[in-house]
C-alpha cells in the first residue's frame, strides 16, 4: 500500500494599484491557509497576518472541529489586537485553510474551513469547481437566484463580505471533512484571482501545469496582467503518491 502525501506551491503578489500586500498565507505540509486582511491603516495587514500566524502555531489538528476551533481563536486575537490599538479598530480578514487530520487507516482525510470569499477549488478527474461558499453579499445574491454567477462576477459591490474574523466575538465557520485521492489538486486563493481571472481560465491553468509551484505563480501572473488590481495569493496542494514525493515546496 502506497502512502499519500500532500505537495504544494504558494504565490502572493502586491499587484499592480495597492501599495501593500494584506493578504498573507501559511503551508507546512499538513495545514494550508490563505487569509485576505481588510481595514484602514495597517488594519488590513495586521488582522490577516494575526490569523496566518495563529494557523503557524497550530500542532497536527485532528479534525475539522479543532480546525474551526483555531478559526475562533484567530478571531479573538483579532478583537484584543484592535481592543488595544484604535488605528486597528474594525480591521478584519478572510480566511480559508486546509488540513490534512489523522485517519485509522491508510486513507488521506483532509479538513476544510472558511470564512469570507476567500475561495477553495478542487480539480479531480478534469472537473473543476469551488468547494466553499462565498460569504458575500454577491455570493448571497447568486445562492438566492437573484444574480447570476455572471453578473455577481461584475457586481460593483462583489468585494463586499458578509463574514469575517476581526468583525464580531462569535464567528461562524463554514466546515467539511473529506478523503484526499491521489490527483485531486486544491486551490486556495484571495478574491485577488477570482475578480482578475475567470474559473474556466483557472482550471486549464491548474490542468496543464503539473508543478504546484509553477501553477500558483502563473495564475499570480495573470491576475497582474489582467489588471491586478488587488492583492493576489494563490496555494496549489496536490494528493501525490508518498513514494513520487519530492520534498521540495515552493513559494514566491
Ligand atoms: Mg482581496
Amino acid at each position: 500500500m502506497s502512502e499519500t502525501a500532500l505537495r504544494w506551491g504558494l504565490s502572493s503578489h502586491v499587484g499592480r494599484v495597492r501599495q501593500v500586500n494584506q493578504d498573507a498565507a501559511m503551508a507546512n505540509g499538513l495545514l494550508f491557509a490563505v487569509a485576505d486582511g481588510m481595514g484602514g491603516h495597517r488594519g488590513g495587514e495586521v488582522a490577516s497576518d494575526i490569523a496566518a500566524g495563529h494557523f503557524r502555531l497550530q500542532q497536527e489538528v485532528t479534525n475539522a472541529d479543532e480546525l474551526a476551533d483555531a478559526v475562533v481563536e484567530a478571531n479573538t486575537l483579532i478583537r484584543a489586537r484592535a481592543a488595544t490599538d484604535p488605528t486597528l479598530s474594525g480591521m478584519g480578514t478572510t480566511l480559508v485553510a486546509l488540513a490534512r487530520i489523522p485517519s485509522e487507516d491508510d486513507e488521506l482525510l483532509l479538513a476544510a474551513v472558511n470564512v469570507g470569499d476567500s475561495r477553495m477549488y478542487r480539480l479531480e478527474d478534469g472537473e473543476f469547481e469551488q468547494v466553499t461558499q462565498d460569504h458575500s453579499l454577491v455570493g448571497e445574491l447568486t445562492r438566492a437566484g437573484q444574480l447570476s454567477p455572471r453578473e455577481a462576477a461584475r457586481h460593483p459591490q462583489r468585494n463586499v463580505v458578509t463574514r469575517a474574523l476581526g468583525v464580531d466575538d462569535k464567528v461562524d465557520v463554514d466546515k467539511w471533512t473529506f478523503t484526499g485521492v491521489v490527483g485531486q489538486r486544491y486551490l486556495l486563493c484571495s478574491d485577488g484571482l477570482i475578480d482578475e481571472v475567470t474559473d474556466e481560465e483557472i482550471g486549464a491553468v491548474l490542468r496543464n501545469i503539473d508543478e504546484p509551484g509553477d501553477a500558483a505563480a502563473k495564475l499570480v501572473d495573470m491576475a497582474n496582467w489582467s489588471g491586478g488590481r488587488d492583492n493576489t495569493t494563490v496555494l496549489v496542494v496536490d494528493v501525490v503518491d508518498g513514494a513520487e514525493c519530492d520534498p521540495a515546496e515552493t513559494e514566491s
